[in-house]
This record gives structure tokens, C-alpha cells and sequence, in this order.
């Protein structure tokens, strides 16, 4: 068969783009090499139906074992008891999780997406909105940061059958003992999304969620730095506390609920190249490498932070203590999207957010998203981000100088060759 250089030309384009800029983006993340290769072999030819050891297919014996491998590194990365690999993404890991505790109607609670949530927490336009009945919390607006004392009083009055912390753009640790406490009263279940810190959690940086929230999904593909995936976590309470059944009204085990759920819930064949490729990624952040990769992650960002801070920027909640912060751009005159438009023509990629209480549109929006997760896999450490910063000031203080946004650009585009990105690929 011919080579499709069709679309091999537009990888080979999409490698260089990537080199040659600077990657804000707080849920992107460059994969090593071994992790990328995992992806493109030929266990996607494998149909696998079930789990390692009960599958519905034959010829099964080495994809369970590296889903096995999989699931044991992913335990032993977060000292758990229970983990599925098999989720295609991080919206995939919390549908099933949706699917194996909730009827169709029943009250769910989750941070609004306008203050930092995400779509799947119980969004209108989302299944989890549609098909549940959702409330939200926010954050308060003196200080940005969760109002656990609104969280409470909404549990209390709705009395969800779960409550979903995490989000996408909170830049603050979360209070997981608190929202358990609340949970046990109004006889909800925990959900903590860990998507975007789950690598500073495995590491430690950030509290740990598993002791007080029943279940814990996250995506690989964010500071985990595996392929695009979901995964779906329990620390413990496997004993179901409230009756959940499964399809033949059987009271089974959290776990196998959630086994179910998955497949055959939401999911047919697993991608067992995928899982290959996120049994890698788990051994890399069992590695000592990884850990310090993580401890730089929150140095950069608070040298970031602070670089924005001296120049004026107002960032929420005042700073950071994972790997993203969220600016509110008010006070310097120009709306998200223009912010996100010219930020591309110099080669710096990042997205525009709402931030909480805005009064612009998803569309246009008051803020701008920023994460360091992927220029500190390029090599950056504290020294480099008042580069970063300066050219991003630069550019949205002058975003409608074309001739010296294209002077960033160079300016960006040269700094970037000190940071190798794949050499490999020659
Ligand atoms: N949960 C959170 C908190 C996220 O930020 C995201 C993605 O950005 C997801 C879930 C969904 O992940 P995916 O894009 O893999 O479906």
C-alpha cells in the first residue's frame, strides 16, 4: 500500500509546531519517546472484550498481561487496592463511574464549570447533565477559593447521591476530609476528578484524596505525562455502603460495579496499545526522575505566578499550588479569546477560561488558563519563566502590533531550540 504522505506531512508539521513553541496549556503534556512508540504497535489489532483473565475473546494471554502490568504500577504508584485502565478518556472514566452509582434523575453535585469545573461534573450541554439532576457549588469571590460552606449547605438541602470534587482551572488544593464529613451526613458518595494534579498527588505535593473519597478517576494524559486515557481508582470501601446494584438488582462490590460499568457499560474492546502505553507511563513516575519532574512542576509554576503577579496580573485565589493558574485579564484590557489569538501567532499556546463571576461569555471570556506541566518536561526550570512571562506580557500589551508580535515569535522560536523535543525524530 502507498504511504500517505498526505497526512505524514502534516504529523512531521505538527512535531515541528510543537517544538518550536512555547506549551501553556495546562492539560497537555509531552509523552517520552517509549511512551509514544507504545501507542503505535500492534496490540490495536487485538479485540479484548472483559479484563486480564476473563475475556470474551481468545488469543488474550499477552494483553493481559500487559493490562495486568498496568493496573499493578497503577496501585502501586497511588497505594490503592482497585484500578481500571481501560477508560478511552478522562470524560469516559467518569460516565462509568456515573453508570455504576447513579439512576437517571438522581441529584448530583459538583463545582459550577464557569468557576473551574469540568463538563462531565454535571454541565447542561453534557451527559451528566442531561441524563442526571445537577446543583453546584463555586468559589467565593473575595478569594477564589472554594466555598465549602455553600458545598455543605447544598448537600445538606439536596441531598445528592454524589458529590464530584476537582476541576479544571482551581489552582488550590482540596479539602477532602471536609467534603467527606458532609457526604457521610447526607449519605452521598465521594467522586474526586484528579485529572489535572494527579501527578502531584502520586508524588505527594498535594493532599492525598483516596482516604476520604470513595472513588478517584483522573485522565493519564495531563501531569500523569502518559498517552491520552482515563483511569478509574479506589483506595477502599469496596463494601458498597449503599446497596448499590447491578443490572440484576445483585448487590455487588464498588469494583465490580465499576468493572461493569465500564465494560460492558460504556465500552467495548479496550485499546490494549493504549494500556501498553499507560503500563510505561506508570513505570516512568514510579522513577526517581519523575518525582523530581514533579517537584520542578510546582516551582516553575510559583515562579510563574509570581513573575505575573509583579507585573500587574491578577491571578485567582492570588496564586498557585499545583501546576496552573488562572489570570483574570480585567484589569489589562483585553478579553480572553484575543488574549488566546495572539498568544498563537507568537507561538505560545494556552486557552481562554472563564474565571469566576465573569461577565463575558464561554465564548470570549475574561481569563486565560496557564500550565507549566509541559514546558517543564522540555527542561524549563524557575530561571526561564520570566522569559515566558515577559513575552506573554509583551504580546498582550501590544496585541495589535503585528510587527512586534512577529519579533516575539523569533524571539520565542529561538529560545525554544535550547529545549530538545523528540531528537529522535531527527
Ligand atoms: N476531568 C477533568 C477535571 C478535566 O480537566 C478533563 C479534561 O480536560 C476531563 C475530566 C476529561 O478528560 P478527556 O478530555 O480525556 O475526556
Amino acid at each position: 500500500m502507498q504511504r500517505d504522505t498526505l497526512v505524514f506531512d502534516l504529523i512531521r508539521k505538527e512535531l515541528e509546531r510543537q517544538r518550536h513553541g512555547i506549551e501553556l496549556i495546562a492539560s497537555e503534556n509531552f509523552t517520552s519517546l517509549q511512551v509514544m512508540q507504545a501507542m503505535g504497535n500492534v496490540m490495536t489489532n487485538k479485540y479484548a472484550e472483559g479484563y486480564p483473565g476473563r475475556r470474551y475473546y481468545g488469543g488474550c494471554e499477552i494483553v493481559d498481561q500487559t493490562e495486568q502490568l498496568a493496573i499493578d504500577r497503577l496501585k502501586q504508584i497511588f497505594d490503592i487496592a482497585y484500578a481500571n485502565v481501560q477508560p478511552h478518556s478522562g470524560a469516559q472514566a467518569n460516565a462509568a463511574v456515573a453508570l455504576a452509582i447513579l439512576q437517571p434523575g438522581d441529584n448530583i453535585l459538583g463545582l459550577d464549570l464557569s468557576m473551574g469545573g469540568h463538563l462531565t461534573h454535571g454541565s447542561a450541554v453534557n451527559y451528566s447533565g442531561k441524563l442526571y439532576n445537577p446543583h453546584f457549588y463555586g468559589v467565593k469571590r473575595e478569594d477564589g477559593l472554594v466555598d465549602y460552606e455553600m458545598l455543605e449547605a447544598k448537600a445538606r438541602e439536596i441531598k445528592p447521591k454524589l458529590i464530584i470534587c476537582g476541576a479544571s482551572a482551581y489552582s488550590r488544593d482540596w479539602d477532602y476530609a471536609r467534603i467527606r464529613k458532609v457526604a457521610d451526613e447526607v449519605g452521598a458518595l465521594v467522586m474526586a476528578d484528579i485529572a489535572h494534579p494527579a501527578g502531584l498527588i502520586a508524588k505527594k505535593i498535594l493532599k492525598d484524596p483516596f482516604d476520604h473519597c470513595h472513588i478517584v478517576t483522573s485522565t493519564t494524559h495531563k501531569t500523569l505525562r502518559g498517552p491520552r486515557g482515563g483511569i478509574i481508582m479506589m483506595r477502599k470501601d469496596f463494601e458498597n455502603p449503599f446497596g448499590l446494584t447491578d443490572n440484576k438488582g445483585n448487590i455487588r462490590m464498588m469494583s465490580n460495579l465499576l468493572d461493569l460499568a465500564v465494560f460492558p457499560g460504556i465500552q467495548g474492546g479496550p485499546l490494549e496499545h493504549v494500556i501498553a502505553a499507560k503500563a510505561i507511563a506508570f513505570g516512568e513516575i514510579l522513577s526517581d526522575e519523575y518525582t523530581q519532574y514533579a517537584q520542578q512542576i510546582v516551582k516553575n509554576a510559583q515562579a510563574m505566578s509570581k513573575a505575573f503577579t509583579d507585573k500587574g496580573y491578577e491571578i485567582v485565589s492570588g496564586g498557585t499550588d499545583n501546576h496552573l493558574m488562572l489570570i483574570d485579564l480585567r484589569n489589562k484590557n483585553i478579553s480572553g479569546k484575543k488574549a488566546e489569538q495572539v498568544l498563537v501567532q507568537a507561538d505560545i499556546t494556552a486557552n481562554k477560561n472563564m474565571v469566576p463571576y465573569d461577565d463575558k461569555s464561554a465564548f470570549v471570556t475574561s481569563g486565560i488558563r496557564f500550565g507549566v506541566a509541559a514546558i517543564t518536561t522540555r527542561g524549563m526550570k524557575e530561571e526561564h519563566m520570566q522569559f515566558v512571562v515577559n513575552a506573554i506580557d509583551n504580546v498582550l500589551m501590544n496585541a495589535d502590533d503585528a510587527a512586534l508580535i512577529a519579533k516575539v515569535k523569533a524571539e520565542v522560536n529561538s529560545f525554544m531550540g535550547q529545549f530538545e523535543l523528540y531528537p529522535e525524530m531527527g
